[in-house]
């Protein structure tokens, strides 16, 4: 059997952790991954794609493929936004005899696990500090004083659940945090 067969490697992090950067560099350093893309009900930012960071699609799209039982798992990250992970594209990398990459929330990653106990890892990132978290929401630009303190509370509330996932990673230097996160993947793939 091929050593890739349905792996899924999740990253998780409370927002503003630098944990898409992070995914974004392991998507260039290895070949064999395949970013996994999500649905959202959340407005796409000035620099997102539609069906290359997420799907973006009404409320109304979202609720019918929750009940159609289209998504592996599927979350109100934020007051109203929906988030889901789509079993479609899942099983689309799989075909492709690649890895897909979850970056995903928190409970949504602890969902995947529960339904897929083997094959799978997990890499928690974590942002050095409160203050520093906010320093990076603040930077990104895309919030607003009352979303940015609400995902300051969610990030807060996250980190919490740090135990639940194999592997952690402190993201104080992004290019250290780089570094791990690639031995961690690397590891996992070869094995
Ligand atoms: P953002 O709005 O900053 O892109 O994402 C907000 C949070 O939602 C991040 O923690 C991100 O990882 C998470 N997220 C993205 N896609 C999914 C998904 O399909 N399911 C779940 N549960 N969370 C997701």
């Amino acid at each position: 059997m091929d050593k890739q067969y349905n792996k899924i490697i999740l990253i998780t992090a409370p927002s503003g952790s630098g944990k898409t950067s992070i995914v974004k560099h392991l998507m260039k350093k290895f070949p064999s991954l395949a970013f996994s893309v999500s649905a959202t009900t959340r407005k796409p930012r000035d620099d997102e794609k539609d069906g290359r960071d997420y799907y973006f699609i009404s409320e109304n799209d979202f609720k019918e493929k929750i009940h159609n039982k289209e998504f592996l798992e599927w979350e109100m990250v934020y007051e109203g936004k929906y988030y889901g992970t789509l079993k479609s594209d899942i099983e689309r990398i799989w075909k492709e005899n690649k890895v897909p990459v979850l970056d995903i929330d928190v409970q949504g990653a602890i969902h995947v696990q529960q339904q897929y106990p083997v094959n799978t890892i997990s890499i928690f990132v974590q942002a050095p500090s409160v203050e520093e978290l906010k320093r990076r929401l603040k930077f990104r630009g895309s919030e607003t004083d009352e979303s940015l303190q609400a995902r300051v509370n969610k990030s807060t509330y996250e980190m919490t659940f740090k135990k639940h996932f194999e592997n952690i990673i402190v993201n104080q230097n992004f290019k250290e945090a780089c570094t791990d996160a690639e031995k961690i993947v690397g590891n996992f793939l070869n094995n």
